[in-house]
C-alpha cells in the first residue's frame, strides 16, 4: 500500500468513526503573490470540521459584477464555504464585502480600512482613525514647531487627518508650519525634495509605500537634505523597520512605528515554526496579519459558524443577519498568540486595540517609546533621560559643526600666517567661545567664513543648512529668529551712537586762543608792529610838530623837547592793535597818517581775529552739542548712518518711533549713502570725515572696543535699545539644549567676563587711551590757559628787570658813597622790606639832573 492510499484510509475511517463537517475557505485577492501559510488555520479548527483545500480567487478592482458571481458560485457549489479571506483594496473588496454581509458570511480582511465596516467583515489592520491619532501623538511629543507631510496617494492624506490637526495644537507659538507635498508617481523626487531643502522645516513626515522609502532617501540624500544633523524624519509605513538602512551615510534621525516587535523571543519562535525561509525582522506586516487572519477565521469557525452552518441559512435565507454572527460581531472577540500582538480584540469588527513601538531606524532593537490605544493621548518613553542624553552625545560627536562666522575684530581676526590652515586661520573672541563650548560638548567643529562676510548670510547659511552654527556679533532680533534659532545670549548690548572728538578741541591745547590766526599772520603782525614802531620813530625826530617845549609856560626855555623815543612807539603801536588806545598821541601831520594807516590795519586785524575766534567757537559748538540721538536727528549738519541690512538697520526700518522713522528715511535718501558694510568701515568713515560731520550706529559691545583703542572717538548720549548677540542655530536643532546648557555653565563659571576682558582690553592691538575728557561749551581754560601764562611770564620779566635796575642801584650807590656793597646791600634791602617807610633820602642824582646833551 503506498502513502496515498494509506492516507485515503485514514480520512475514511476517521469519516466513518466522526462525522465532521466539511467546510471551506475561499481566498480573495487582487494578486496571487500574496503568501499565505494555510497551515495556521488547518492547525487551529476545531475537531469537528473537516477543512476542504482553500480556494484563492483573482478579482478585478473595476469588475463587481464578476466578482459577486464568483462568490455566488463559489456558495452554491457545495454550500461548504464558510468565510472569505481578503487581501484585495478597499475599493475591490467593497462589492464582496456586502454579498458577504447579506449571506453572514465571515469576511476577514488584512487591508487598511477607513470606512464603517460591513456586520459581517472584520479587519485586523489597526483601526485607521486610531492609527493616525497614535500618529500625531508621536509627532507632538517630538515637539516639532512645523513639518513637512510628504505623501504618495490621496488615501494616505485621509489617514493622517489627525496628523494634520496639529496645525492648530501649539498655541503659544506665533505658527506651526504645516507644509504639505505629494511625491511624484514617477521614480524621480529629487525635484520635490531639492524644493524642501530651501524651506525653514527639516521636520518630513514621508507616507509612502515601503518599497519606495529606500529609493525617496537615497534622492534626498542625493540633494543633501540628509547631510543636515538637524533633519528629522518620520516614516508612517508599519513595515518601514523591515528595511535595511545601513545604505544611508546620514547624520539625521530616522524614526519609524512597528505593530510587533521582531526581536520577541515568542515571535521569533512563530516566525521559525510557520515561515522558517523568512528572517524575523523581515517579517511584513500583511504577512503577519494574514497569521492573524488565520486564528481569527478558525476562532470564527470553532464558536459562530456551527451554527450557520446548522441552521444552513444561505443564500435562500429569508433572514438578513444570522443572530451569531451579530453578536460575534458585537461583542469583543479576542485571539491569542497572535503575530501582531499576544491578545488581539476586535470590537464591531474593528481593531482598536493594538501598540505600537517607536523606534530609530538605525537602533531597531530598543524601542524608544510605545504608544498604547487605551491611553491615545500619551506615548511611553522606553529610554530614560540619561540614555536619550547618551544617544544625543554619540551623535554630536560623531559630527564636525561646521561654523559660520565673519571677521571682524575683536570677534575674529585672519591669522597673519601664511601656511595657517583649518581654524588656525583665524583667531578672536569667537574662536576662544566656541573652543570652551566645544571642550563642554565634546563636539568638533571647523570655522567658516561666509560669503561676501555679510551679515546677513550668517542667517541663510543656517536656513539653507550650510552651517550648523553662527558665531560672531550674531544679534538676537525677532526677524531671524522667525526662520532660525538662538542660543541664549553669551552677550548683552544695545544701539549707541559713535563719533569723532571735535577736530578743533581734539587736544587740549592751552594756546587754543592763537588758533584763529596761521602762525605766518602773527609774526607778520609782530614783525610789522616793530617795524612801523622804527619807522615812526625816524619820523617822528625829522617832524618838526613832534619837538615841543618841556615848560610851555614859560617864553624863555632854552631847549626842546621831543617825547617819542622807541619805546613810546611801541607802547603806541600795541595800545592800537590790542584796540587799547595809548596815553600820548602823535601830533605831526606824518606821523598821524602813519598812525592812521596803522590804525586801520590794527581794525581789520583785531576784527578778523574777533570774527575767526567766534565762528570757530560756535562750529565747536555745533558739533560738540549733539548729545543724543534726538539732537541727532533734528540737525542736518552731521550726516548718520550704520551698517547695511544688518540689525541696526532692521530696528530703524521697523521702529514704530516717529523720529527713528524720520531718521531712518534721511539716511535712506542720502546721497551719497550713508550706509557702510560692517563696523570698521563704519568707523573709518567717522575718523576720516572732516570736522566730525559723520555719526555711526553702532553696537555699544563695537563703541566699547573702538573707544578704548581709538582716543578722538566718543559715544553720543545713551542706547536706543536693548538686546543681546546669540549662538545661531538651524530651526529646532537638536544640540541646541546642549548648546544653551554649555552657553550656561560658561556664564556661571565666570568664562564669559574672563572672555570679553581679555579681548576688549588684553588683547587691544595698540595703547590704551587716556580717559575721555568731556569737553563743555564754556570757554576753558585750555582756550585761555596761555594768555595767563603770558601774564605771568610778563610779570616774571618784569620783576628780574626790576631786580637788575635794584642791583645796579645798590651798587652806584656803593660806588657814591663809597660804602661795601655787601653793607650796602643789607641797607637797601632792610628799607625795601620796611613797607612803611614812604620818603627816600636822594642820595646822588646826578643822571636825574644831567640835559638831554
Ligand atoms: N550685530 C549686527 C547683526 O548681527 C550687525 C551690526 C549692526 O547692525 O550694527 O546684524
Amino acid at each position: 500500500m503506498n502513502l496515498l492510499e494509506s492516507c485515503l484510509l485514514l480520512v475514511l475511517v476517521r469519516g466513518f468513526c466522526f462525522a465532521k463537517t466539511s467546510i471551506r475557505v475561499a481566498h480573495y485577492g487582487e494578486d496571487v503573490s500574496t503568501s499565505i501559510n494555510w497551515n495556521v488555520l488547518y492547525e487551529n479548527i476545531g475537531k469537528d470540521f473537516d477543512l476542504l483545500p482553500p480556494e484563492t480567487r483573482i478579482i478585478n478592482k473595476r469588475d463587481f459584477l464578476s466578482t459577486t458571481r464568483m462568490l455566488y458560485d463559489s456558495m452554491s457549489q457545495d454550500g461548504k464555504l464558510v468565510a472569505v479571506l481578503g487581501t484585495a483594496s478597499v475599493i475591490a473588496s467593497s462589492n464582496l464585502e456586502s454579498v458577504c454581509s447579506h449571506l453572514c458570511l465571515p469576511y476577514v480582511t488584512v487591508k487598511k480600512r477607513s470606512k464603517n465596516l460591513h456586520s459581517s467583515t472584520f479587519s485586523l489592520y489597526p483601526d485607521s482613525g486610531l492609527l493616525s491619532k497614535a500618529q500625531a501623538t508621536i509627532i507632538k511629543s517630538f515637539d516639532w514647531d512645523g513639518f513637512i507631510l510628504l505623501y504618495e496617494e490621496d488615501d494616505g492624506l485621509l489617514n493622517l487627518q489627525e496628523v494634520l490637526k496639529l496645525q492648530n495644537y501649539n498655541k503659544d507659538k506665533p505658527k506651526n508650519n504645516i507644509l504639505i507635498k505629494q511625491l511624484d508617481p514617477g521614480w524621480d523626487n529629487r525635484e520635490v525634495l531639492k524644493s524642501l531643502k530651501n524651506s525653514t522645516i527639516r521636520r518630513i513626515i514621508l507616507d509612502c509605500n515601503v518599497e519606495r522609502i529606500s529609493e525617496i532617501l537615497m534622492q534626498a540624500e542625493e540633494v543633501d537634505i540628509l547631510s543636515d544633523f538637524s533633519t528629522s524624519i518620520f516614516l508612517t509605513s508599519l513595515d518601514a523597520h523591515t528595511i535595511d538602512f545601513t545604505f544611508l551615510n546620514t547624520l539625521s534621525n530616522i524614526t519609524t512605528i512597528r505593530l510587533f516587535n521582531p526581536n520577541e523571543p515568542s515571535f521569533q519562535y512563530r516566525v521559525l515554526a510557520y515561515y522558517p525561509d523568512i528572517t524575523p525582522n523581515q517579517i511584513k506586516l500583511e504577512t503577519a496579519l494574514l497569521h492573524d487572519a488565520m486564528l481569527l477565521i478558525a476562532m470564527l469557525i470553532n464558536t459562530v459558524n456551527g451554527d450557520i452552518i446548522n441552521q444552513k441559512n444561505y443564500c435562500n435565507s429569508t433572514k438578513k443577519f444570522d443572530q451569531s454572527l451579530e453578536l460575534a460581531h458585537k461583542i469583543r472577540i479576542s485571539i491569542h498568540d497572535g503575530l501582531t500582538g499576544s491578545q488581539i480584540d476586535l470590537h464591531s469588527g474593528r481593531r482598536n486595540r493594538f501598540n505600537l513601538e517607536i523606534i530609530e531606524v538605525n537602533k531597531p532593537h530598543k524601542p524608544i517609546a510605545t504608544w498604547n490605544s487605551k491611553f491615545p493621548d500619551t506615548i511611553n518613553l522606553k529610554r530614560n533621560a540619561t540614555e536619550r542624553e547618551a544617544e544625543l552625545q554619540r551623535r554630536l560627536s560623531s559630527h564636525n559643526f561646521i561654523v559660520t562666522s565673519r571677521i571682524g575684530g575683536p570677534y575674529l581676526y585672519q591669522s597673519k600666517e601664511p601656511d595657517a590652515i583649518g581654524n588656525a586661520r583665524y583667531y578672536g573672541y569667537s574662536m576662544d567661545l566656541l573652543k570652551e563650548i566645544a571642550i563642554l560638548m565634546n563636539i568638533s567643529y571647523e570655522f567658516r567664513i561666509t560669503e561676501g562676510n555679510l551679515y546677513p548670510n550668517l542667517a541663510s547659511d543656517l536656513v539653507e543648512r550650510r552651517a550648523d552654527l553662527a558665531i560672531c556679533d550674531f544679534t538676537i532680533t525677532p526677524q531671524r529668529q522667525e526662520i532660525i534659532d538662538f542660543s541664549m545670549p553669551f552677550m548683552n548690548l544695545g544701539i549707541g551712537i559713535l563719533h569723532k572728538v571735535s577736530d578743533e578741541i581734539e587736544v587740549d591745547n592751552l594756546y587754543g586762543f592763537l588758533k584763529p590766526l596761521s602762525w605766518a599772520v602773527w609774526f607778520y603782525i609782530w614783525t610789522l608792529n616793530l617795524i612801523i614802531s622804527l619807522v615812526m620813530f625816524f619820523v617822528a625826530r625829522l617832524a618838526p610838530g613832534e619837538w615841543k617845549s618841556p615848560k610851555p609856560w614859560d617864553p624863555n626855555v632854552k631847549e626842546l623837547e621831543n617825547i617819542w623815543d622807541i619805546k613810546n612807539f611801541l607802547w603806541l603801536t600795541l595800545g592800537s592793535i590790542t584796540t587799547q588806545g595809548c596815553d600820548i598821541l602823535p601830533k605831526a601831520p606824518s606821523t598821524r597818517i602813519i598812525s592812521a594807516f596803522w590804525w586801520f590795519f590794527s581794525l581789520i586785524i583785531s576784527s578778523s581775529y574777533i570774527a575767526n575766534m567766534a565762528a570757530f567757537l560756535t562750529m565747536s559748538k555745533n558739533v560738540e552739542t549733539i548729545d543724543n540721538v534726538e539732537e541727532l536727528g533734528k540737525q542736518s549738519k552731521v550726516k548718520y548712518g550704520l551698517v547695511e541690512g544688518a540689525s541696526t538697520a532692521a530696528f530703524f526700518s521697523t521702529s514704530n518711533n516717529s523720529l527713528y522713522q524720520k531718521m531712518w528715511n534721511n539716511m535712506k535718501n542720502e546721497k551719497p549713502s550713508v550706509f557702510e558694510k560692517d563696523n570698521a568701515n563704519g568707523v573709518e568713515r567717522v575718523l576720516s570725515t572732516k570736522n566730525s560731520l559723520y555719526a555711526f550706529f553702532m553696537e555699544s559691545t563695537g563703541i566699547e572696543y573702538e573707544l578704548e583703542r581709538k582716543c578722538n572717538l566718543r559715544k553720543i548720549g545713551n542706547l536706543l535699545d536693548s538686546k543681546s548677540y546669540g549662538i545661531g542655530m538651524p530651526m529646532n536643532a537638536d544640540y541646541r539644549d546642549s548648546i544653551n546648557a554649555a552657553v550656561l555653565t560658561l556664564q556661571e563659571n565666570g568664562r564669559l567676563g574672563e572672555l570679553k576682558e581679555k579681548w576688549w582690553k588684553l588683547e587691544r592691538h595698540g595703547n590704551p587711551c587716556p580717559p575721555v575728557v568731556q569737553p563743555s561749551d564754556a570757554l576753558s581754560l585750555g582756550n585761555v590757559g596761555g594768555v595767563f601764562i603770558v601774564l605771568v611770564v610778563g610779570i616774571a620779566f618784569a620783576y628780574c628787570l626790576a631786580a637788575l635796575q635794584f642791583l645796579w642801584n645798590v651798587r652806584r650807590v656803593s660806588v657814591e658813597e663809597k660804602i661795601p656793597y655787601a653793607e650796602t646791600l643789607k641797607a637797601e634791602l632792610r628799607f625795601a622790606c620796611n613797607i612803611f617807610l614812604k620818603k627816600k633820602a636822594v642820595k646822588s642824582n646826578k643822571s636825574e639832573k644831567s640835559s638831554p646833551n
